[in-house]
């Protein structure tokens, strides 16, 4: 190896991390990564696991060329060596269920019996843990634009997400012809990227002729953007109208932005008249994007649109259980329990609760245990949930929708325009936050908790004969949410 002595420059890339990241973050990443040596254009750093070096790479890597780029002058590249193997720290306890009052699965995985392999099936939330499994797609070569752990395999079901991933396989097997267009959508961090590039997974692997294109709605517009400048349109419109399966990711980028959406829109079109498959992802329904036109909006609406929600508690237990797996480390049950009732916003923190957990058992060396999990997630378990939400709120932003005051939500009016109110916004603190029936009873006006779960049923009945009422109660949570992340 050549002798390049760049350790002065990575000190200072180090100075600038630390900086950036604070004491806690960098101290978690950085303290056991060592400088090794260089050559002309790599530096070598020493990290103690492939876990880590992987960590790194995902969460730094490019941020550290960038600043070695900077200092240096020239574009380097990172080497990762392991200097130590991983210590096997973390310890398989004895098996215990999740408080499992709930085993019921509404989400029924209807997966018609198929011929040849069924490697792409997907998993059940009750389904008995299996071994990681050994798929198709584990050798199988990647489409240059997706990622291979984004398949049904990996994609745990559960009632929150049952019949967008039941559409969702059933599109990836026949795509252009059962649902078209599927606008899939939601809250931020709840598998729509996944499920979207779970179709496109298995189309390739079944076909790998098919032209698949997935885009993301933000690069989708800076390519056009760069077309119209470079006057390059007719391969653009190439580009995105001769294709098979066209999956289009957080489509809600394009509101406000009237060239794009006509882009789309003929994009569309040409597909669409075609038998072309086209799957869009959005952070909400078409109803409620705002700044689009309306021809636009109405294709979006034209097939078939499905919501993810959030997990409930048994589904985030084997969403965890599932990832604890496939990253090869056996985690005790009580810890993915304690996770799973502390992080309910979305699947990405859950994701990220243990990334932070494996990785410190890796580092120290320790068992991970249900009091370090309790230590190293502290700050994770403190912040702000979606489950905290106040009823207060729910009650101001129902009380204001229906023209009447949260103190008529708490009173003991019967008349009809209050109670129906008031049932719902007892219905939807049941649904978005995890108060018992009993403290929802208290917080409006100290009724007991029979009375929250009559209110609860009653608006469940209402859904089933009123087809508005389910888009109603939607705008509202969704309302709450802005108006709870706003403080
Ligand atoms: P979104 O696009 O809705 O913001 P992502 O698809 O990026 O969310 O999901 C965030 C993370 O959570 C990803 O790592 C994804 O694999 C994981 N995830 C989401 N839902 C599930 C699920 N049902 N089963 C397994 N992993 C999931
Ligand atoms: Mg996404």
């Amino acid at each position: 190896m050549a002798d390049w002595d760049y350790e002065f420059f990575w000190k200072e890339t180090l100075n600038q991390m630390y900086e950036e990241l604070g004491e806690q973050e960098f101290s978690r990443w950085f303290t056991l990564m060592e400088y090794r040596g260089a050559t002309e254009n790599t530096i070598i750093l020493g990290v103690p696991s492939n876990f880590y070096r992987e960590e790194v790479k995902r969460r730094y890597n490019i941020r550290i060329e960038e600043k070695l780029k900077l200092i240096i002058e020239k574009d380097m590249t990172l080497v990762f060596e392991i200097v130590q193997q991983p210590k096997k720290t973390i310890v398989q306890s004895e098996r215990t269920e999740p408080e499992s009052q709930a085993r019921k699965s509404s989400g029924e995985f209807k997966e018609e019996k198929r011929g040849g392999d069924d490697s792409h099936q997907m998993k059940k939330t009750d389904a008995p843990a299996a071994p990681p499994v050994q798929s198709a797609q584990s050798v199988q070569k990647r489409h240059p634009q997706l990622k291979l752990d984004y398949s049904f395999d990996a994609y745990v079901i559960g009632d929150n997400n049952s019949f967008a991933a039941n559409a969702a396989l059933a599109i990836a097997k026949n795509p252009g012809v059962t649902y078209n267009p599927f606008f899939l959508y939601g809250g931020v961090g709840l598998g729509k990227t996944h499920l979207l590039q779970a179709i496109g997974n298995y189309v390739y692997a079944n076909s790998p002729e098919t032209k698949i294109v997935y885009i993301n709605t933000e690069a989708f517009l800076n390519e056009y953007v760069d077309a119209l400048k470079e006057k390059n349109m007719s391969s653009f419109k190439k580009k995105y109208r001769y294709v098979d399966v066209l999956l289009m990711d957080d489509v809600h980028f394009v509101q406000e932005k009237e060239g794009l959406q006509e882009e789309l829109f003929h994009t569309f079109n040409t597909l669409y008249e075609s038998n072309k498959q086209i799957v869009f992802t959005c952070d909400r329904p078409a109803t409620e994007l705002k700044k689009i036109s309306d021809r636009l909006r109405s294709r979006f609406e034209r097939g078939l649109n499905i919501d993810l929600q959030p997990p409930n508690y048994e589904t985030r237990y084997a969403i965890l259980k599932k990832k604890a797996e496939s990253k090869n480390v056996a985690i005790p049950d009580e810890v993915l329990a304690l996770i799973s009732k502390n992080v309910s916003s979305n699947v990405r923190d859950l994701e990220a609760a243990l990334t932070t957990l494996i990785a410190y058992a890796d580092l120290v060396g320790k068992t991970i245990t249900v009091e370090i999990a309790r230590q190293q997630l502290k700050d994770v378990f403190a912040a702000p949930k979606q489950t905290n939400m106040s009823i207060d709120i729910i009650q101001r932003v129902v009380a204001e929708h229906f023209k009447i005051t949260p103190t008529d939500l708490k009173g003991k009016k019967k008349s009809q325009n209050v109670v129906f109110p008031r049932q719902l916004a007892i219905y939807i603190s049941r649904e978005i936050t995890e108060f018992s029936t009993t403290e929802i009873g208290q917080a409006f006006g100290g009724r007991d908790h029979t009375t929250a779960m009559h209110s609860c049923n009653k608006i469940r009945e209402r859904i089933q004969t009123d087809p508005t009422l389910d888009s109603t109660i939607q705008s509202l949570i969704r309302m709450i949410k802005e108006y709870n992340a706003k403080g």
